[in-house]
């Protein structure tokens, strides 16, 4: 099973896909957690990145298919993947599309997780990241039981560099301009399922969860 997560930043994909991997038994494929680890770990993939990453811009696709082609081959013991964040231009949905038959794979669906602008800026400068296992909180809308430390595991939390106001607004900005044609890129192949995201985080999964067990 192959499933992408399609939404502007701060909609809840990592919100979502987190429990849709563990409860479907697939693999998490988030190129923003690939991106981040590899800037932390001071790799020459993170050097080149971080400079896009730093002002909301997107990292060239050149750089983003290889890392992706790498982890579509998935072990045995899972019975697919979810990719969230990836696809993110039409250019990489066109190369998403020549690499799958050589893995064997197919998409299966497609899920639009559609947020309002305002709902999606108070999400995005609120949100709070564990700096162990990436586990995402919110000061508000998902506060942890003890303030700066993950529920999961005790991790320190954390502020995206990226989740500024200012860089926020870049993001949704290029989101709008060089992701929004994915929309009718998926829809043209009905692909595309729509949920929607402004409901509670309980609210937006069952619906996914609906559209999964459909497949
Ligand atoms: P994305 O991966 O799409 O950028 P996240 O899953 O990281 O988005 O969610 C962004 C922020 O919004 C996080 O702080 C998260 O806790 C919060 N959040 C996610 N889903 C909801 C929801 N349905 N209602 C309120 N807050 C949410
Ligand atoms: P995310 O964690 O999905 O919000 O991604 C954080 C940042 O990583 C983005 O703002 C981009 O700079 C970069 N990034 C993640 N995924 C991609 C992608 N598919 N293509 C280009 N840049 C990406």
């Amino acid at each position: 099973m192959l499933i992408i997560l399609l939404g502007p930043p701060g909609a809840g994909k990592g919100t979502q896909a987190k429990r849709i991997v563990s409860e479907n038994n697939l693999v998490y494929i988030s190129t923003g957690e690939i991106l981040r680890k590899a800037v932390k770990e001071e790799t020459s993939l993170g050097f080149r990145a971080k400079q896009y990453m730093d002002q909301g811009q997107l990292v060239p696709d050149e750089l983003v298919v290889e890392i992706v082609k790498d982890r579509l081959v998935e072990p045995d013991d899972k019975k697919g993947a979810l990719l969230d964040g990836f696809p993110r231009t039409v250019t990489q949905a066109k190369f998403l599309d020549k690499v799958l038959p050589d893995v064997n794979a197919k998409i299966d669906r497609v899920i639009l997780i559609e947020v309002e602008e305002n709902e999606l800026i108070e999400r995005l400068t609120g949100r709070r990241v564990c700096s162990e296992c990436g586990a995402n909180y919110h000061v508000q809308f998902q506060p942890p039981k003890v303030r700066n430390v993950c529920d999961r595991c005790g991790g320190d939390l954390y502020q995206r560099d990226d989740d500024s106001l200012e860089t926020v607004k870049e993001r949704l900005e290029v989101y709008k301009q060089q992701t929004e044609p994915l929309i009718s890129f998926y829809q043209e192949k009905e692909l595309l399922s729509t949920v929607d995201g402004n409901q509670d985080i309980d609210g937006v999964y069952k619906q996914i969860n609906s559209i999964i067990e459909d497949l």
